[in-house]
């Protein structure tokens, strides 16, 4: 398996790489260090990084190493000089990022790093790891941090490393020289640092790397667990190949925005206007899902099977919300997806309803990621208050891009329910307007 970790520097990407390498057993591999050690080649050759021509030629004979010590520690080595220490000195960073905006740099590099890649089981930690080296990786985390948590971690680091500098160091300059070397970074043409769609931001400002770490190990449990299911049951696959086809045929049904689907739990946010729509969105997930449902539309015949076997979990009318509450907390604990239909009951007219607090309330207790989706053509299909459904029409089912807990990390409880509500709900209109408005590229 390959874990992908991207972001800039200063977010603590190399301890907690290196972290969860040692814990899960898995060979750790620093790509910035390539592109140092190209960068302080080109300065012992005197050559600029302006000078095209001559980095295209030092490219030629750039020969990179590494060999493990007795004591586990890696050492870096460009054409037989070891320069693992030589390449961490500021200098080298800011022409580390001057060098890299080169394609036949990169594609030097990245050929280096797939043939790495090959070796079953590497945390890779770089900048383009999930968007240009690995988009297949099956686990993708973007790290992120405040640039001054940043600055002064680095400054703390530095000053660790070369103690000589104290008096030269300035943590003003070095939050310059990271904003620098971030722009530069993020707004070059080729292989720009960015998030891949499908990997799972984590901001670090307020963490400790072993939570950092934790948290990554916990999404690696869950992404094989996922691995080992999402090879879906046979009943599950039949009756969603069966629906689906039935609701392509009659209903024309088209889904957009897969892309936005990533491992591990989720709350999958839905508008509500039909008894269709649980099993509408679980046909157009690319992975197996969950839902719940009244207990009496077990009964209903046909339809109660077709449920059943699409993970729907019963609930009582009268089921108390806090055994409801238990269920659901209890399959995002296992790593499932639920569908949830924040809104509350079906729309009488088809319209976007304001949310309820059931969805914040079970966010904020299960801290997991919400995947917004807004369904479309399914009032008409089969609208409150008709016995059976319409059996033609037009169904879209849009999923937008994941809201993830980070985003309310640290908030006090009221606060996080109010802007996880706000958040969801407008989430959910903007995929509405997308549609609406010609659905041109991925729904936001
Ligand atoms: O991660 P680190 O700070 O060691 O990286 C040094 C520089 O190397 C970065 O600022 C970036 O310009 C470049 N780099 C890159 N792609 C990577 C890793 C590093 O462009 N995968």
């Amino acid at each position: 398996m390959i874990i992908a970790i991207d972001g800039p520097s200063g977010t603590g990407k190399s301890t907690v790489a290196k972290e969860v390498a040692r814990r899960l057993g898995f060979v750790y591999f620093d790509t910035g260090a390539m592109y140092r050690a190209f960068a302080w080649k080109s300065l012992q050759e005197q050559i600029a990084p302006t000078d095209e021509e001559g980095l295209r030629r030092l490219i030629e004979h750039f020969q990179f190493d590494i060999q493990t010590d007795r004591s586990g520690e890696k050492h870096y080595l460009v054409n037989d000089v070891d320069v693992t220490h030589k390449i961490r000195v500021q200098e080298i960073s800011n022409l580390s990022s001057q060098i890299s905006i080169y394609p036949f740099v990169r594609q030097a590099m990245v050929k280096i790093q797939r043939r790495f890649g090959h070796k079953l089981n590497v945390v890779f930690e770089g900048r383009d790891m999930g968007t240009v080296v690995f988009p297949e990786a099956e686990l993708k985390i973007f790290l992120t941090a405040r640039p001054e948590v940043r600055a002064e971690r680095r400054y703390r680091e530095l000053l660790v490393k070369f103690p000589d500098l104290a008096n030269t160091l300035s943590q003003e300059q070095i939050l310059r020289e990271i904003e620098e070397r971030d722009y530069k970074d993020s707004t070059r043409a080729i292989s720009p640092l960015r998030q891949a769609n499908d990997s799972i931001l984590i901001d670090t400002s307020d963490s400790k790397a072993e939570e950092v770490v934790d948290r990554i190990l916990q999404l690696y449990a869950q992404t094989k667990q996922n691995k080992k299911s999402s090879l879906m049951h046979g009943s599950y696959r039949f009756v969603v190949a069966i629906f689906r086809f039935v609701l392509k045929l009659f209903y024309r049904l088209r889904v957009y925005g897969k892309v936005h689907f990533r491992p591990g739990a989720a709350v999958i946010a839905a508008n509500h206007v039909s008894y269709f729509d649980p099993p509408i969105i679980s046909v157009s997930c690319p992975e197996e899902v969950h839902f719940l449902a009244r207990e009496p539309l077990f009964r209903v015949p046909i339809f109660g099977k077709i449920i059943r076997a699409l993970n729907s979990h019963p609930v009582s009318r009268d089921a108390s919300d806090a055994h409801t509450f238990r269920v659901l907390i209890q399959l995002l604990q296992a790593g499932q997806k639920v569908i949830l239909f924040p809104e509350g009951s079906r729309s009488l007219d088809g319209q976007l309803q304001p949310l309820e607090r059931g969805l914040a309330f079970l966010v904020y207790k299960a801290r997991c990621t919400i995947l917004p989706v807004y369904v479309d053509g399914a009032y008409k299909a089969w609208k409150r208050g008709s016995r059976l459904p319409r059996p033609y029409g037009r169904i879209r089912c849009v999923f937008g891009s994941p809201i993830e807990w980070g985003e309310f990390e640290g908030l006090d409880k009221k606060e996080a329910m109010e802007r996880i509500t706000k958040r969801t709900e407008s989430a959910i209109i903007a995929l509405k307007n997308w549609l609406d408005n010609g659905a041109v590229g991925d729904p936001p």
